[in-house]
């Protein structure tokens, strides 16, 4: 396990397929750093993302440009753990071990934006995940929580509060709302598709790497 500060502020876990990281998702994670006071936020790429095609650039790179763009920042990590497993990349198999090895009381969160929230009822086992982690869903431009259905019994029976997150374990549901950038990977492959420059979305050191091994480039 990665080295933590003797307190005991919440984890957090940002899956994604990360294809390619982005500033989109590091400035979300920096805020959400400091404004929930997690100690520690773990970008989580997923190997086979069971709700959408597989991407076509490997797991192993995409981890390697998160791990680029997160270096210098202790308080984030990339977990690997889905690149070593087997079959689609199930998030309640991750939190399940995840609280294994955080153990019963530290408050866990499953980190997610408003687009993956509305997915959640397709999710594998989904209605075990509020017994393992918090739910923290960031608001995204052009995205809106539901106000009806299941989602919204859900978002309203478990509301709790930025406090909660370090307090309990698991079972809260906080919405946080942050600096709206309205970046995406599927604008970034596309960019690079056309040979355009992807400059200022993302890292240099990230956009380096793409070029090195001409990831996203255009099929001749
Ligand atoms: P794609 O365009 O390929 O769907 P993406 O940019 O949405 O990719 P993902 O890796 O699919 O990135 O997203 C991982 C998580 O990051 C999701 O929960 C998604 O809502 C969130 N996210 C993506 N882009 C942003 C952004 N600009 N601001 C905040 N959250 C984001």
């Amino acid at each position: 396990m990665s080295q933590l500060s003797a307190s005991t502020g919440a984890i957090a876990v940002f899956g994604g397929t990360f294809n390619p990281i982005h500033f989109g998702h590091l400035r979300s994670a920096m805020e959400l750093l400091e404004s929930l006071e997690l100690d520690q936020l773990r970008f989580m790429p997923a190997k086979e993302p069971p709700h959408r095609e597989r991407p076509e650039v490997s797991a192993e790179h995409r981890a390697a440009m998160v791990e680029m763009a997160i270096a210098g920042e202790p308080r984030f990590l990339c977990d690997k753990r889905e690149l070593d497993r087997q079959g689609p990349s199930y998030t309640v198999d991750s939190l399940v071990e995840l609280r294994a090895e955080f153990g019963e009381q530290r408050g866990l969160c499953l980190v997610m934006g408003c687009d993956a929230l509305l997915g959640l009822p397709g999710w594998h086992r989904w209605d075990e995940l509020l017994d393992l982690a918090h739910l923290v869903i960031m608001a995204r431009p052009g995205w809106h929580l539901p106000s009806q259905g299941p989602l919204a019994a859900l978002l309203h029976e478990h509301a709790g509060s930025v406090e909660d997150l370090s307090r309990h374990p698991a079972g809260k549901v906080i919405t946080q709302t942050l600096r709206l950038q309205d970046i995406s990977a599927t604008n970034i492959r596309a960019l690079l598709q056309l040979g355009l420059s992807a400059r200022y979305l993302l890292p240099e050191s990230v956009l380096a790497y793409i070029a090195e091994r001409g990831l996203y480039a255009k099929q001749e």
